[in-house]
């Protein structure tokens, strides 16, 4: 089982494993000094946000981009443990994220906790998933097959239709919410709503709050809109 899948009890107690193994095996190096040994606290600092100073860059393996660390005989996400190291806590359903979009960058305050729902909600906010410019269609326009050499006419079969169409599929990678030409909210302010749908506010009184009709609430609430959030 990956660590990631794991439940917080479960990924305390092989970390707890880890470093008493660690303890018995070498005396003299502590699994938190095995670790910062190869951490570069002179790391790049992150152009969309200058003031979270340099990130401190793992220098030993990666897997899918993150620090790995050996621990107890599993690798752990080095940001993980960094997070778990210093008494944080990883709750159920939550994920160590990154402030600096550094996937090997452990240190402490360029690391926050959230869902993967909020990981999504971060992407979308800093622009981080590929488009307009940075789209492959801009980057390398010469790949795109027009004419007679897209698929829809040499392989006319393969078209995706109904409930195999990608929006029925994927639907979480559609043009949705702040993204959307349409849209009069952003990520930040659909969360507010929320929290005074939650605490009980109506669909009037946060509507007037806002500056927005009345259905456009009540469509939040319904989960009619933003619901990939
Ligand atoms: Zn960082």
């Amino acid at each position: 089982m990956g660590f990631r899948e794991m439940s917080p009890e479960k990924r305390a107690a092989v970390i707890a494993a880890g470093v008493k193994v660690s303890l018995e095996k070498r005396a003299s190096v502590s699994p938190a000094s095995r670790f910062w040994m190869r951490v570069d606290k002179n790391g790049p600092t992150p152009a969309h946000c200058p003031e979270l100073g340099p990130c401190w860059v793992w220098t030993g393996g990666t897997r899918s981009g993150y620090g790995n660390f050996w621990l107890g005989g599993r690798g752990i996400g080095a940001h993980v443990f960094a997070w778990v190291a210093v008494g944080g806590s990883v709750p159920v359903g939550h994920w160590v994220l990154h402030r600096c979009d550094n996937r090997r960058c452990v240190r402490r305050d360029h690391l926050f906790i959230g869902t993967p729902r909020e990981n999504v909600a971060d992407m979308i906010r800093k622009g981080r998933n590929a488009r307009g410019d940075r789209h492959g269609s801009r980057t390398k326009p010469e790949r795109l097959a027009r004419g007679d050499r897209n698929g829809s006419r040499t392989k006319p079969e393969r078209l995706l239709r109904g409930d195999v169409h990608p929006a029925r599929l994927r639907p979480e990678r559609l043009a949705r919410g702040e993204r959307s030409g349409q849209a009069k909210l952003t990520v930040d302010k659909v969360f507010d709503i929320r929290r005074r749908i939650d605490d009980g506010e109506t669909n009037a009184a946060i509507a007037r709050a806002y500056g927005l009709h009345k259905n456009t609430i009540r469509r939040i609430r319904l989960g009619e809109t933003w619901r990939m959030l």
